[in-house]
């Protein structure tokens, strides 16, 4: 998923809606705005892109001074309009919103003990348990409040939280998802990546840091920690796949990060071939990267169909297989007669590689060699990245060679752990360089069960 927030702007949905723009990438199925006058919090939000779901009018009835934004990815809770984010609770003590990126582990043990002492659950998404958590505190202060549920919270998670009178913002222990604060004319955003800031003008202050709270008004910003117990795991996958080129996390860039794992790829491999070509548009950074590092030239041999959605995001193996063939083409003049490289970021099921690798040979390339700029996907993602069974993942029961085998690919080659965290190139003053490594090593950055007690369960 994707979160934006702007606080002090005279125009805050269309801010809003041109954030999500640049952060649609992140998630297809929903999106939402809730915005505020200060007087009241008010919510458009619908199935889709984002596109399909903002007009001019929509946007008008939003008026206000600030916003919280969300798009969709449904991985825990499932799809459908009720989940579409952000979350918006009324109550005559006040009114509270609510955009989440990542997802909670023990969620479901907390709604359980949530259920026990009578909260009525209105969404099947894991956010829905904060607000229940907030409201049911017995703490003074708003502030207060926030703190203690989210240190009942294990798991990935970015919040944006509106009020009428604030934005709150917190970032998980481990800061396991990107999010980055900045600034606006004379107000403050906070998005996802920064690729939200570049489009609508807006300053990168710094990253959200793990265990923050920020909390956002009309007299700045105030930061604090909701938990000594911090520690640094941000997503690898947001260097590999998920986030756009042209974001950076903690000042590193993206594209130049993947760039640096195609170079580090080709040190640690060996391969001959004719042209080095990228699967788009992920994986054409690695594939510039490799073609740069071992002087074999890089070719447009893929073109992408452009208006096609992520193959991933649909939800059956079929329509998964079709979406692949739709959204690429071989350039037959390119490939035909040549030994090719192709570099794809990632292997999840290898629906990708098999069909690419089947679409590059009927097109007459001579060999194929798949490259692969990540380490095998061996273990489920329990953090917000749809990857949550073993089964479905072709590393975790196969070998390599097995693997090359179904792919139908000459050579198949992934990187290395070590390799990875060299290329993204973050600070080795944190373990594993800050990132979290666990689909790939199975070390997972927070407990994935818990039984967690309420404090104001009897
Ligand atoms: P596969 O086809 O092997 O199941 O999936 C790998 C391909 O899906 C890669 O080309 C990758 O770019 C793309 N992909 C789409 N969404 C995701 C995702 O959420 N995670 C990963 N690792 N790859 C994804
Ligand atoms: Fe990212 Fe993998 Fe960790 Fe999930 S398990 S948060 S995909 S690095
Ligand atoms: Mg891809």
């Amino acid at each position: 998923c994707g979160v934006f927030g702007v606080w002090g702007h005279h125009d805050p949905a269309p801010m809003s809606y041109y954030g999500l723009h640049a952060l649609q990438h992140r998630g297809q199925e929903g999106a939402g705005i809730v915005a505020t006058d200060g007087e009241a919090l008010r919510a458009v939000r619908g199935e889709g892109l984002v596109n399909d779901v903002f007009d001019e009018q929509k946007l008008k009835a939003l008026e206000g001074k600030a916003a919280i934004s969300h798009v969709r990815y449904a991985t825990a809770g499932g799809s459908g309009l009720a989940n579409v984010q952000p979350l918006l609770f009324n109550s005559t003590t006040g009114s509270l919103a609510i955009a989440h990126n990542g997802n909670i582990v023990n969620a479901t043990d907390l709604k359980r003990s949530l259920e026990r002492q009578g909260s009525i659950f209105q969404t099947t998404s894991d956010t829905e348990v904060l607000a229940h958590l907030i409201k049911r505190s017995h703490l003074q202060s708003f502030e207060e409040r926030t703190k203690q549920a989210l240190r009942l919270l294990k798991g990935a998670f970015a919040f944006l939280i509106l009020t009428e009178d604030f934005l709150m913002v917190a970032q998980d222990p481990n800061g396991m998802r990107p999010l980055s604060l900045g600034r606006l004319n004379g107000g403050f955003v906070v998005a996802s990546e920064t690729s939200a800031f570049d489009l609508i003008g807006a300053e990168v202050i710094r990253s959200v840091e793990p265990g923050e709270l920020l909390i956002i008004d009309d007299t700045g910003v105030r930061s604090s920690f909701y938990t000594e117990d911090r520690g640094r795991a941000i997503c690898s996958m947001e260097y590999i796949y998920f986030s756009r080129p042209d974001s950076d996390i903690d000042g590193i860039n993206i594209h130049t990060a993947r760039k640096r794992l195609g170079i580090q790829l080709a040190k640690e491999i060996q391969v001959e071939a004719d042209i080095v070509t990228g699967v788009p548009d992920s994986s054409i950074s690695a594939a510039i990267g490799f073609s740069e590092q071992t002087g074999i030239p890089y070719e447009m041999g893929l073109i992408k169909n452009r208006y096609v959605g992520r193959t991933f995001i649909q939800p059956s193996q079929e329509l998964r297989e079709r979406g692949v063939k739709m959204k690429l083409s071989p350039v037959r003049q390119v490939v035909q007669g040549k030994r090719v490289v192709m570099v794809d970021d990632s292997i999840v099921r290898g629906t990708t590689s098999r069909r690419i690798v089947n679409m590059l040979k009927e097109a007459g390339a001579s060999e194929v060699h798949v490259v692969i700029s990540s380490p095998p996907l061996k273990n489920p993602c329990f953090y917000g990245i749809d990857i949550s069974s073993d089964s479905e993942l072709i590393a975790a029961n196969h070998s390599i060679e097995e693997m090359r085998d179904l792919i139908g690919a000459d050579s198949l080659s992934f990187l290395s752990v070590e390799g990875l965290l060299q290329a993204v190139g973050r600070s080795p003053e944190y373990k594993n360089c800050g990132q979290c490594l666990a689909c790939f090593t199975g070390e997972y950055p927070t407990s994935i069960y818990s039984d967690t007690k309420l404090p104001h369960e009897k």
